[in-house]
């Protein structure tokens, strides 16, 4: 059965109003259901005791509190990372992540749940599957499905925004990276819809700064981003830095090839003044040479950017590995001679495979394997 609610977290300012408007109620409800749902986090009408008992019930009839439905949630083995498998309405599924980070490091593990807890990143997902297919991405071998809509996007935040809220945190959620299942910029106006929702005052209210959007290269996305007058960050998964590896691990450049992505990468520090993180994933034997290296710092030389390594998560089906230490280290320190700055990303709970789409992968795999029993 279709879903033929309204799905209130689909909704901007002006389409509640309009909606509100067309139920001739007055317009200060507008602002009193966006308290309910975006600051008090309330996930049942029936909370919501400021508005009237009728309008509640209609709502409750003709409208829905966001679509995804929890399936199943692993957490690592320190409780601080979290990812959860959502069912929608149409029963496809997508997967988030919440990375707690403390405010010590080797603080102990019951940490998770007490106040030392400085940051609480959600990492969201934007379509179900991706069209890019970078072979190393279980998302990308997945195939793709479907974009999401606005409302299973900001639902994904909800949802562990209410959680830490439910456990007595002040802060639920400081950090956001839309670093999930899917190619944020395909569907760019959603994307930015989304943002537009997560620092909205009236909505989730988060600060610019601590958003951070994740390109694989849609060139016109970044462009779009740079004409926007909001302060979120940008990454672009580099991953190779000549065209021929490129094309084979990020398949978009072979419509966005390497000189079109630099330059829209250029233009966007010149136009905002805020520095781009790259994204490089090291896969063993593949990207990670010294001359490797070298490439990527003559390809980025002079700009305001930034490099983020990533050690590569292998996945189910690819043969791509990780590379081992010492060569990580090779590659950071050339990066660092050549003036590029460049951190090593922090791992997160790589046993519970935090690489997003694996989740996923794992219950499709696991209900394939029952129905052949
Ligand atoms: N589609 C967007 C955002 C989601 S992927 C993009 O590609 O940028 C977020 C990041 O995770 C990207 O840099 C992506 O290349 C990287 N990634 C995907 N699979 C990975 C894996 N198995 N191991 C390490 N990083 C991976
Ligand atoms: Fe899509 Fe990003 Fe995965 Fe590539 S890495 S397939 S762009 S989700």
């Amino acid at each position: 059965m279709t879903e033929k609610r309204i799905d209130l977290l689909s909704l901007d300012t002006h389409e509640l109003t309009g909606l509100l408007t067309s139920w001739n109620e007055p317009v200060y409800r507008v602002k009193q259901i966006q308290r309910w749902l975006y600051h008090e986090l309330a996930d049942d009408f029936a909370a919501m005791s400021n508005l009237p008992q009728a309008l509640r019930a209609r709502l409750a009839q003709e409208t829905r509190l966001g679509a995804l439905t929890p399936l199943v949630t692993q957490k690592s083995a320190d409780g601080l990372t979290q990812k959860t498998l959502f069912q929608m309405t149409d029963g496809q599924t997508v997967e988030t992540v919440l990375m707690r980070y403390l405010d010590a490091p080797g603080s102990p593990a019951e940490a998770a749940d007490a106040a030392h807890v400085t940051r609480r990143t959600v990492c969201i997902s934007t379509q179900v599957g991706c069209p890019v297919g970078c072979p190393f991405c279980e998302t990308g071998q997945a195939g793709f499905i479907r974009n999401l809509t606005l409302g299973e996007i900001v639902a994904q935040v909800l949802y562990f925004a209410r959680q830490e809220k439910r456990a007595g945190h002040e802060l639920p959620l400081t950090n956001l990276v839309i670093m999930g299942m899917g190619e944020p910029f395909m569907k760019f106006n959603v994307t930015w819809r989304a943002l537009e929702a997560f620092t909205d005052p009236a909505r989730l209210g988060l600060g610019a700064r601590r958003i951070t959007v994740s390109t694989s290269g849609y060139v016109d996305g970044i462009r779009q981003l740079a004409e926007k007058d909001l302060q979120v960050n940008l990454a672009v998964s580099l991953h190779a830095a000549d065209d021929a590896l490129r094309d084979e691990l990020v398949p978009v450049n072979r419509k966005h090839p390497l000189r079109e992505l630099m330059r829209a990468c250029r233009d966007y520090v010149r136009a905002t003044h805020r520095r781009v993180t790259f994204e490089y994933a090291l896969m063993d034997g593949i990207n990670d040479s010294p001359a490797h290296a070298q490439a990527v710092a003559q390809l980025l030389h002079g700009m305001l950017c930034h490099v983020n390594l990533i050690p590569l998560n292998p996945t189910s089906a690819s043969a791509y590995r990780r590379t081992p230490a010492a060569r990580v280290k090779q590659f950071e320190n050339s990066l660092r001679a050549a003036n590029i700055p460049t951190t090593l990303r922090v791992e997160k709970g790589i046993e519970i495979a935090a690489g997003c789409g694996q989740l996923r992968q794992q219950m499709s795999q696991r209900a394939a394997e029952r129905q052949a029993a």
